[in-house]
This record gives structure tokens, sequence and C-alpha cells, in this order.
């Protein structure tokens, strides 16, 4: 069975989000930790925590995700924004281990100007000072779009990062559909030539998650807009191929279209149905 959700609001609290995934017809969701341009999050409500964890093992959910805030910069240039990300993540990564074993994952970032080789450095001095041995929460890296100065739409650059992490083995690959295929991976029409060189380069069982998100845009357009499943330049026949992939079928599957709970609902049941 696919094991699929979407992104939905966590402002309702935990448990409500469990049960709204379980309404549209989904065994996990993907949730902001905190609004998405940043500021504080709500204090944990360990009851409402329990009750999702307690809803989750009732319905065989498949682990859930969480996603860092956009404003989240490790290889910003400037000081205080570098700073924000290191106390955002550091927070959100203390707040997990309330949902153990499940997942986290951010963007690795922008370096503005400063160059791919500093930003990953940067990337890494965060990630060297948030991990901790003995969390059980697995920190995802996003494959990106590479608009603007994007870091992380490589493998190669995904695989930099992670060689210079200290204690690596907490990290993870979370692949977007849409952002590889605006980053050039032609997962339409070659889904086996780019798994095959995520193999080679970062190894296949680092990825740990898919966003499945459809592209507005063109192959290699480095856009980063997403389109309804089935909608855009990626198209239905490559979600059929991607969902029922025997290497990608058993991942968690996070949809981020431009969609209502209603649109995500006929999605979750659209990729279910292959
Ligand atoms: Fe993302
Ligand atoms: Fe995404
Ligand atoms: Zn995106």
């Amino acid at each position: 069975m696919l094991n699929i959700g979407c992104h939905l609001s966590v402002s309702q609290g935990y448990e409500n989000m469990g049960r709204q995934a379980l309404a549209l017809g989904a065994n996990t969701f993907q949730f902001f930790t905190r609004n998405p341009r940043g500021g504080k999050a709500k204090s944990i409500d360990t009851e409402d925590i329990n009750n999702l964890i307690k809803l989750m093992e009732e319905h065989n959910f498949s682990k859930i995700l969480a996603h860092a805030p956009y404003t989240l910069n490790p290889c910003s240039k400037d000081e205080r924004t570098r700073q924000f990300a290191f106390e955002t993540m550091a927070d959100d990564l203390r707040r997990m281990e309330y949902l153990p074993d499940n997942m986290y994952n951010f963007h690795p970032g922008s370096h503005v100007g400063q160059g791919t080789e500093k930003g990953i450095e940067l990337i890494c001095e965060l990630l060297n000072s948030v991990l901790w041995e003995d969390m059980s929460t697995t920190v995802l890296l996003e494959t990106m779009s590479g608009k603007g100065s994007e870091v992380g739409s490589r493998f190669e650059e995904l695989r930099e990062i992670i060689n210079r992490t200290e204690l690596n083995t907490k990290l993870g690959i979370c692949l977007d559909t849409c952002h590889v295929f605006d980053g050039g991976y032609d997962i339409k029409d070659n889904l086996e030539g780019v798994l095959e060189e995520f193999d080679r380069i970062i190894g296949i069982s680092r990825l740990k998650a898919l966003h499945l998100n459809d592209s507005k845009n063109v192959l290699g357009s480095h856009k980063d807009r997403h389109e309804k499943i089935g909608e855009g330049y990626i198209g239905l026949d490559a979600f059929e191929r991607i969902v029922t992939h025997p290497i990608l079928r058993t991942l968690p599957c996070f949809l981020e279209t431009p969609n209502e709970l209603d649109g995500y609902a006929r999605e979750i049941a659209l990729l279910k149905s292959f």
C-alpha cells in the first residue's frame, strides 16, 4: 500500500492533523513546525502529541514529516539570519523528540553570492552544531530546483553536505519531484537513469521521503512552481511510474500541490489507485 499524505496546518493541533489525514484517505502528513515565514512555535502540548502517536499506531501511519520554515537559511551572508537558522533548527529538533522516530526536512539554503562551496561549509557548520548522538529524528535535505543561489539542486552538492557532517547517520534526502525536474533531472522520461545517478552519487538508502508535485515549468527551468498532479510538465504517466516503482513505492510521499483539502483527497485517491 502506498504511504501518502499531504501538507496540513499545524494550527489545528497534532491529533487533529492525524484525524484530518485519515479523513483525506492518507496515512501520513507533513506540517510546518511553525509559521513558514518563521516566528515562535507554540508551546508543546504533550497530551495532544501523545494522542497523535496513539492514533498513528492504531491506523498504521508511516513516518510523518515536519518541514522547517522557508526563511531558515543556514548559508545566508547575514550573521543574524544564520543565528535564526541555528536557533530554529535546534529548537525544532528538540521538540521533534516528543514525536520519536519521525523526520524533519529543510531546504539546504541559498548562498546569496558567496558561492556553493562557502554555502556547503556553512550548512555543515549548522548541522555539526545541532545534531546529537541519541536523537531519534532523521533530518532530511530537500532536493532543490536551483532557483537563485540555492544549494542542493545537484546530487553532488547533497553528497558533499553528507560527507562533511560528522553525525551523518542522522541525515537522509527528501526528493521533491518538481524540484529535481526543474533542476534538470528527467524523472518524466528517464526515471531509471535519475535513480541510478542518485544511487551512484548519494546512495539510494539515503532516500527517505518524496514530495510529489507536478511542475508548471519545463525540465531544467530552475523555477520551482508546483502544479497539481497530472496538470504540469511531469504528467500523470510519470507519477504512475514513480509511485509504483519498486524502490520508491515504500517511501512516505507528501503532496505539496496547489490544492484545498478536497483537491488533496482526490490526488491521494488517484495515486493510491495505481
Ligand atoms: Fe520544501
Ligand atoms: Fe518540497
Ligand atoms: Zn517547491
